[in-house]
This record gives structure tokens, sequence and C-alpha cells, in this order.
């Protein structure tokens, strides 16, 4: 999953550089209103519809990849599995100020899932609350877990961060969306693909005191009363 996502992160590059220098080129043109360049402006548009066009089905392609056949499923326990990825995800966290909770609700422990692909999301989401925080005075991250009805787990990344913008709440889980200067906008995006994929639903919410939390839910393993007979 990470080799993919740098693979596509660097694949993408190419014509996201390329669309940037045609419509710049457009750009400089149109400053001098010269009849004569519009033939010259029309290809360079025809040549970044191209190029963004490539870009959405490298997006595609990913998405592909992951909804379809990869998904591996097994039987996980949640705390193990979340204490896992914040290891990974929290790393230098505490260096940076970050204080970081934990509430796992003991009966929200079986999960049905691809153990690889859901940590990835709470690196994701993790490493997202940090970030966001890097210029906040309190940095307090809870990592919630909770059973819902009808066979569901709810799991919560909440940060006291400065929150999402409600024009970029938007359109958050869609690829490209990115108010960092070397940001993708592919984490998010990839989230909601491998959660999808995984059975559950991923959502933002404003954190009431501020900062944002992300709910994802996972499918829960053996509902209470499936085993009964
Ligand atoms: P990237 O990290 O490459 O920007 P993401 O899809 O992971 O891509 O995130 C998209 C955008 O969502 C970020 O650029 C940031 O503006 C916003 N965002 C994500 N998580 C948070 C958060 N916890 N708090 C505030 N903003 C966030």
């Amino acid at each position: 999953m990470g080799t993919m996502a740098s693979t596509l992160a660097h694949e993408l590059n190419q014509p996201i550089t390329a669309v940037a220098n045609y419509v710049e080129a457009v750009r400089d043109l149109l400053t001098e209103a010269n009849p004569e360049d519009l033939p010259m402006i029309r290809e360079a548009l025809d040549d970044s519809v191209r190029e963004a066009l490539r870009a959405g089905q490298i997006v595609r392609r990913l998405r592909d990849f992951v909804a379809r056949g990869e998904v591996e499923k097994t039987v996980e326990n949640l705390p193990t599995l979340i204490g896992e990825a914040a290891a990974l995800g929290l790393m230098g966290a505490r260096e940076k100020g970050v204080d970081a909770q934990f509430d796992l609700a003991p009966d929200a422990s079986k999960v049905l899932l691809d153990k690889v692909q859901i940590q990835q999301v709470l690196i994701n989401l993790l490493r997202n609350a940090v970030e966001a925080m890097a210029a906040s005075s309190e940095r307090h991250l809870w990592i919630t877990s909770r059973r819902e009805k009808a066979g569901f787990v709810r799991v919560t990344v909440a940060d006291s961060g400065p929150g999402v913008s409600p024009d970029v709440a938007e359109q958050l889980f869609t690829a490209f969306v990115s108010t960092k200067s070397e940001g993708m906008g592919l984490g998010l995006s990839i989230c909601r693909t491998i959660v999808e994929a995984n059975g559950g639903r991923i959502w933002l919410e404003a954190r009431p005191g501020g900062g944002s939390q992300f709910h994802f839910t996972l499918v829960e393993a053996e509902p209470e009363n499936a085993n009964d007979g």
C-alpha cells in the first residue's frame, strides 16, 4: 500500500506539473491579448485537458487497486491494531508536544477487516492530526473506539488543532484537495476508498471545543447473537 501510494504520487507529479505549466503559459499569452496567439492558446489548453484526464486515470487505477480483490479480511483485535498503528503514526509526536489519549471500549474489540489497510488509514489520520496541530498552543489527540448498533464499531481520531475550513471540508475525501504546500491531497481520498472497501464509511465532524474529529466505521466480527444457534 505504501509503495503503491508513493509510486502513484510520483506518477501524478508529471501530469500535474504539466497542467500548471500549460496554464501558466496561457496566462502569459493572455496578458498581451494577441489574436495570433489564439491557436497556441487553444493547443496549450487542449494539452492541459489531456494531462488532467491522465491524472484522473492514475487516481482511478489506485481506487480500483484498493477496491478490487486486494482486500484480505481477517478477524483482528482492534485495540492491538490501533496500538500498532499509533506506534507508527505518532512517531516523534510526543517530542512535538502532542499528548495522545486512548479510550478504547472493551466491547468493541473484534473486527473483520484488512489489517494493513486499516492501519494505513489510522496512520494517515494520526499524521494529519499531528501536522494540523503544529502551530497550536494546545496539542491534544484523542483516539476512541465504540461499539455501534447493527454490527459496526466506530473509531474516532480527534484533535485540538485549527479544524478544517468548511470549503475544504466539503471536498475533503476527494483527490487533490490539500492545503499543504507539498501535499498531494491523496491521503483522505485513499482512506475513504479503503474504509468503504472494508465495509464501513468515513466522515468528518467539527470537534466541540475546537479541532476536528474523523470518524470511521468497521464491521464487527461475531455480532453478539450470531453464535447462538
Ligand atoms: P494532504 O495531507 O496531502 O494534504 P489529505 O487528503 O490527507 O492530503 O488531507 C487533505 C487536507 O485536509 C489537508 O491538506 C488539510 O488541509 C486537511 N486536513 C486533514 N486532516 C486535518 C486535521 N486533522 N485538521 C485540520 N485539517 C486537516
